[in-house]
């Protein structure tokens, strides 16, 4: 995040001050996250608390003058802010992330449908096999091996389709996660089951009210 500060209309926040540089100052982030404001060389000086700084860490509560007399108000100048390049590359992780989980529950799904479908025929066969083992002429095992013959396809049948009924369900608890985390960084609006490398190519938020900043060029 760059929050450019000054009195050329290619700032972030164009500040309109006669002791005001063009280019006065920018308030940004340093590696522990904390707002930074350094100051452009300017020509009157950047003012924290009364001192005047070349950069300082600073919070929204801090007064901060441009030059002598301009008082910089920190809320509005981050509220201002555009550019959500950073928090925008952070989404890239979260929509492979929902591909992978999404692929992983119907292949999985997929997997164990088969083995619920197929296990039954399995046990049929198994049974007639011990059936050749003992001997035909048992009337009580020829009778338990039609029995599951003719029940094998019926509980293959059941068991396959109660598997498969579980998919929606992970699904949807999935695509509900997803919907609460693959949104603009800014307005919030969700940004559909879009890939996130063709959003990058969009370079901002589509929303007309928002506009934020994706790409920071
Ligand atoms: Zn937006």
């Amino acid at each position: 995040m760059i929050i450019k500060i000054g009195k050329a209309n290619d700032n972030d926040y164009v500040v309109n001050d006669s002791h005001v540089s063009r280019h006065h100052a920018q308030l940004t982030r340093d590696v522990d996250g904390c707002l930074l404001l350094i100051d452009m060389d300017s020509a009157n000086g950047t003012y924290v608390n009364g001192s005047r700084i070349a950069q300082k860490r600073v919070s929204p509560t801090d007064s901060v003058k441009l030059g002598d007399r301009y008082s910089l108000k920190l809320p509005e100048v981050l509220k201002s802010r555009n550019d959500y390049s950073e928090e925008f590359i952070a989404l890239r992780g979260v929509y492979n992330k929902y591909i992978e989980q999404k692929v992983k529950i119907q292949s999985s799904n997929q997997f164990k449908t088969r083995v619920y479908q197929s296990l039954p025929f399995a046990l049929t066969g198994l049974i007639g096999v011990s059936i050749g083992f003992m001997g035909k002429g048992n009337p009580v095992l020829w009778g338990v091996s039609l029995f599951v013959a003719v029940c094998a396809p019926v509980v293959g049948i059941y068991l396959g389709a109660k598997q498969s009924a579980k998919i929606p369900g992970q699904l949807q608890d999935l695509a509900n996660r997803f919907k609460i985390d693959y949104v603009c960084p800014k307005c919030g609006t969700f940004l559909g089951e879009i890939p996130w490398e063709s959003l990058i190519n969009k370079k901002q938020c589509p929303v007309s009210s928002c506009k934020a900043k994706w790409v920071n060029e």
